[in-house]
């Protein structure tokens, strides 16, 4: 995609609806074009408060609370937030007018001057992306990273507009971003996995299949996709691209790609396997961890980082704070590990999956529908003590309580005690929670930061 594009962007008044981090990113991507917006939510204004000078540096008259869906009136596109429902009355109302929807990804594609190395999945996107933003950053490059990961795209294509090194805009993208895609083009793109996910929002899987499948849309002869091999829905999209297909698997030797080999990671370009390094070597936890690394691997190769400097990378990456993140040891030999970003049982799955130390778990948060009982074996057979504390702590101790002995904590600081009293030397203290933290925590970030916390003042 070349600068000219934003010559291109063919709307003068554009409405941006949800005035969170992708909305207020859309708005400056546009008002730095010189694009009228017209900014709405419906929370109320009290909630923007820290927003409103912003605005009006940015000459933006926003909507906030209650407002008539006239507010359209004018609008030649509409932003809608990815957190925002397509059945929304007010996308409904943009529909009836004939106004185009556009997701924010889209619109910031329009005025991306560099190289889009964009990664989705159902797991591990943020660990990956910024493995390759570490990777091309390392390289030399002016990497960009944005999307889905703290920093909307449009800020990402915003600070790169007129940046003169090498840039490359890495990108994360939900399901959610690419439902609405027309224009995005990576030049290099990865599915890491698709598994049954977001429900609520795709009753049927072939739907959020098929929203994966989008971020290759545009993607043609001259461009690059990774996929996973040992992901049969990852393999079947091999069939629905033309771009160049590389892959990246944990069980075969794959022509081009990453795989792993009898503990060794290999990489395959132009007919050669070369040794990369052995799988002993990558610093992050778990199988899950390895997998991500193969597929940074390839695309950082695929953005043109050299072998060398990728692998200095790869062994000092200290992955992603609260995924499965070391906080300290004590000094009877116990290490302590954050891993609040588990929200759900399959990332406890993942996080006991990757110790293979007796452990002493702290789960529990806010209680949905889902059952713990699926994880009754690996919790026997891995957790020495269980603290449970949150909402869902009586539906966890149901299930697993009859496995492993078991103790309710009132308040985080509590169970960090509890947890440290039960620990000896070389036992894991792991914060694995299986739940969102909305029962206790603003988010799970502020979840682990208050573990973080509570564990240091323990180990002094
Ligand atoms: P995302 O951005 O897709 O949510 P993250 O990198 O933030 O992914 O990781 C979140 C959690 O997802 C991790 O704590 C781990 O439990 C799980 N996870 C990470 N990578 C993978 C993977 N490749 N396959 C399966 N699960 C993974």
């Amino acid at each position: 995609m070349t600068e000219s594009k934003k010559h291109e962007f063919p709307y003068r008044r554009v409405g941006v609806f949800g005035a969170a981090r992708s909305g207020v990113g859309a708005m400056s991507l546009l008002r730095h074009h010189g694009i009228e917006v017209v900014l709405m939510d419906e929370k109320p204004a009290m909630e923007f408060r820290s927003l409103i000078r912003k605005l009006k540096r940015h000459n933006v008259t926003p909507y906030f609370g209650k407002f008539d869906e006239d507010v359209l009136q004018g609008c030649e596109a509409l932003v809608v937030s990815p957190g925002i429902p397509l059945e929304h009355r007010l996308n409904q109302a943009a529909v009836n007018r004939h106004i185009p929807l556009l997701s924010e990804v889209e619109l910031a594609s329009y005025f991306a001057g560099s190289p889009i190395c964009a990664i989705t999945g159902t797991n591990g996107k943020t660990t990956t992306t910024t493995l390759v933003g570490q990777a091309l950053t390392d390289a030399g490059k002016n990497a960009v990273v944005s999307g889905n990961i703290g920093r909307a795209f449009s800020d990402g294509v915003l600070a790169s507009q007129d940046a003169s090194r090498d840039t490359v805009l890495v990108t994360e993208v939900s399901s959610f971003q690419l439902e609405t895609i027309e224009m995005f083009r990576p030049k290099v793109a990865a599915i890491l996995n698709i598994t049954r996910a977001h429900e609520d929002r795709y009753p049927d899987m072939r739907d959020y299949v098929d929203a994966k499948y989008r971020i290759f849309k545009n993607m043609e002869e001259d461009d690059h996709v990774v996929l996973n091999w040992d992901d049969p829905l990852c393999r079947k999209a091999a069939e629905e691209t033309d771009a160049q297909v590389w892959w990246f698997s944990m069980r075969q030797q794959v022509k081009q790609g990453a795989y792993v080999k009898d503990g060794t990671i290999f990489l395959a370009e132009d007919g050669e396997s070369t040794e990369v390094c052995k799988v002993a070597e990558v610093p992050l936890p778990g199988q899950h961890n390895v997998e991500n690394t193969l597929a940074a691997l390839v695309l950082s190769r695929r953005m043109g980082a050299p072998l060398e400097s990728l692998l200095r990378t790869l062994r000092r990456f200290k992955g992603v704070e609260h995924r499965i993140e070391f906080v300290g040891r004590s000094k009877n030999n116990v290490a302590y590990y954050n891993d609040s970003k588990a929200t759900n049982i399959d990332s406890l799955e993942k996080a006991l999956l990757a110790f293979d130390r007796p452990v002493v778990l702290l789960a529990g948060g806010q209680a949905r529908n889902a059952s713990f009982d699926r994880l009754g074996q690996l919790v026997r057979d891995r957790v020495k003590r269980l603290v449970v504390l949150g909402e869902s702590a009586p539906l966890i101790m149901k299930s697993w309580g009859p496995l492993v002995e078991t103790v309710h904590a009132k308040t985080m600081e509590e169970a960090v005690k509890l947890a440290s009293k039960e620990a000896q030397d070389g036992d894991i203290v792991l914060l694995s929670p299986a739940c969102p933290s909305w029962d206790m925590f603003k988010d799970y970030e502020e979840r682990g930061q208050v573990f973080k916390r509570c564990v240091r003042s323990i180990l002094g």
